[in-house]
C-alpha cells in the first residue's frame, strides 16, 4: 500500500500486502490480514462495530485529529470505521493496484460520490453512452440542478478530443458496459484525457477488479459496485472507490466527510470474507458462461451474443489485450420470430435462473433488458428482445439443459402462434 497508512498486516508471520513480488492471489488474500497479539489471533480481522471511538487521554485524542488532517486513515470517530474497514480498503486497493480506498452504502453511492468529488456548477463531463443507466437519473434529478451538465458521448464512434470543452472536468466511462459488455479501448481514452489534465473514472465492476486493472491503463478512480462480485453471494449492497493519487484521494476524502459516508462494520467483513474467494469463484463463473455463451451461439433461436470472451463479440481484440478472464454476465438478443411476450415467457419457463436484477452472486439469473435502455447505447442496431443472463456456480450442465426446454416451450408457443 502506498498511501503511508498503518496496515493491519505486516508481522513476520502474516505474509504481507506490502510484498508487491507476490502473485496477485497472494497478496489479495493476504492484505488487510489482523496482527497476532499475544502470539496469537484469529485468520480473520474481527467485526469492530461503534459509533464512538475512545481515547486514553486528550493528547491521544489531539494526536488522531493532527494525523487524520493529514490524510492517515486514523479513526476518531465510528462514521470514519475501524479495523475491519481498514482491512477491507487495503484488500481493495490491493486489487485494484491503487492509491486508496473509499467505501459506500452501496455502488450507486460510490459513483455519485465520484461525480459530487469531482464536479462543481459549470462544470462539464463527457459520460460513455453505455453507462450504468442510473447514472443518467443522477444527472437529472440532482446533478443538473447543481447546474453540472453531463454529455453523452460514443466511445467507439465519436472522436472524444474534439468532445472536450474548456470546462470539462471529468471523463466518466465503464468497461465493459452491464447490458451489451462494450469494451473500451482504455489507454486510447484516458490518454487523450491526460494530454488536457482531465481525471478518468471508469466503472469496474463487471471484471471485479481481478481481470482488469484501470488504473494500470491511465484511468484515475476505479469505481465498483462491491455488491455483486467482491460480496459475490447476493447478501449484502456496498460500492467502492479507488484512486490512484494522493491529491484525488484528498479531494474524494472531502465530498465522503462531507456527505457523511460509511458503511456498518458487518457489511465491510461481509465484503471481505467474499474476497478472498474471489479469484476462485470469478474463474468459475467465466468457465461456465464461456460454455454457455458458445451453446447459446449455435441455437437457432440466438439472433446475436454479447459475451466479449467469444470472438465473435465486437469487443473481442480490445477484451484480449486489456484483460485477463470474463465474468459470468451474457446476453442475447432472440431471433426474429420472437415476440416480447414470447421473450416474456421463455424467462419465466427457466427453473434454475431466479427472475431479477444485479448479479455477481454465486446463483443464476434472468431478466429482459428493456428496449428503451438498449436504445441509450450508440452501439445498439438490434430490434429484437434482449435476455441478460447471469451465470452462477450451478452444474452448466443443468442450466444448458434449463435453457434448452424454455427454447422448446418458445417453439412450441410460436408454432401456435403461427397455426392460430
Ligand atoms: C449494480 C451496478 C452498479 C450499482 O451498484 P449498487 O450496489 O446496486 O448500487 C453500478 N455499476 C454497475 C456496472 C452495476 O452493475
Amino acid at each position: 500500500m502506498s498511501s503511508g497508512a498503518p496496515s493491519t498486516s505486516g508481522t513476520p508471520n502474516t505474509p504481507s500486502s506490502h510484498n508487491e513480488q507476490a502473485g496477485p492471489s497472494t497478496r489479495l488474500l493476504h492484505a488487510g490480514s489482523p496482527r497476532l497479539h499475544g502470539g496469537s489471533g484469529p485468520v480473520n480481522v474481527p467485526i469492530v462495530r461503534t459509533s464512538t471511538v475512545r481515547f486514553e487521554n486528550t493528547a491521544a485524542l489531539h494526536d488522531h485529529h493532527h494525523r487524520r488532517a493529514d490524510g492517515e486513515r486514523v479513526a476518531s470517530y465510528g462514521r470514519h470505521g475501524l479495523d475491519t474497514h481498514r482491512a477491507l480498503e487495503d484488500a481493495v486497493t490491493s486489487l485494484e493496484g491503487g492509491h486508496r480506498a473509499f467505501l459506500t452504502p452501496s455502488g450507486l453511492s460510490a459513483i455519485t460520490l465520484v461525480l459530487i468529488a469531482l464536479l462543481s456548477p459549470g462544470d462539464h463531463a463527457l459520460v460513455a453512452d453505455s453507462v450504468y443507466s442510473p447514472v443518467r437519473r443522477v444527472d437529472s434529478t440532482l446533478l443538473q440542478r447543481l447546474g453540472i451538465t453531463l454529455e453523452y458521448f460514443s466511445p467507439s464512434q465519436d472522436d472524444l478530443a474534439a468532445k472536450i470543452r474548456d470546462n470539462t472536468q471529468l471523463i466518466y466511462l465503464e468497461s465493459p458496459s452491464s447490458l451489451l459488455y462494450e469494451v473500451l479501448d482504455l489507454p486510447a481514452l484516458t490518454a487523450i484525457a491526460r494530454a488536457r489534465g482531465i481525471p478518468v473514472a471508469t466503472d469496474n465492476t463487471w471484471s471485479a477488479g481481478w481481470f482488469h486493472q484501470p488504473l494500470k491503463l491511465g484511468a484515475n478512480i476505479s469505481i465498483q459496485a462491491a455488491t455483486k462480485y467482491i460480496a459475490g453471494h447476493s447478501d449484502v449492497m456496498q460500492g467502492i472507490v479507488v484512486t490512484d493519487s494522493p491529491q484525488l484521494s484528498a479531494r474524494i476524502a472531502t465530498a465522503y466527510e462531507a456527505l457523511g459516508l460509511t458503511i456498518g462494520a458487518d457489511d465491510a467483513y461481509l465484503a471481505l470474507r467474499g474476497i478472498r474467494t474471489l479469484p476462485v469463484r470469478l474463474a468459475q463463473h467465466q468457465r461456465h458462461a464461456t460454455a454457455i455463451a458458445e451453446w447459446l451461439q449455435s441455437h437457432p433461436k440466438v439472433q446475436r451474443v454479447f459475451y466479449p470472451a467469444l470472438p465473435s463479440d465486437p469487443g473481442h481484440a480490445l477484451w484480449k489485450r486489456d484483460f485477463t478472464g470474463a465474468s459470468g454476465l451474457i446476453s442475447f438478443e432472440l431471433s426474429h420470430s420472437i415476440s416480447a411476450q414470447e421473450a416474456d415467457a421463455f424467462v419465466d419457463a427457466l427453473q434454475y435462473f431466479a427472475i431479477g436484477a444485479s448479479w455477481g452472486g454465486y446463483e443464476s439469473l434472468a431478466l429482459i433488458a428493456a428496449p428503451e435502455r438498449l436504445r441509450e447505447h450508440s452501439i445498439w442496431t438490434g430490434t429484437q428482445p434482449v435476455v441478460r443472463l447471469h451465470i452462477g456456480l450451478e452444474d452448466p450442465v443443468d442450466l444448458i439443459t434449463d435453457l434448452a426446454q424454455a427454447f422448446d416451450r418458445l417453439s412450441g408457443r410460436e408454432r401456435q402462434r403461427l397455426a392460430a
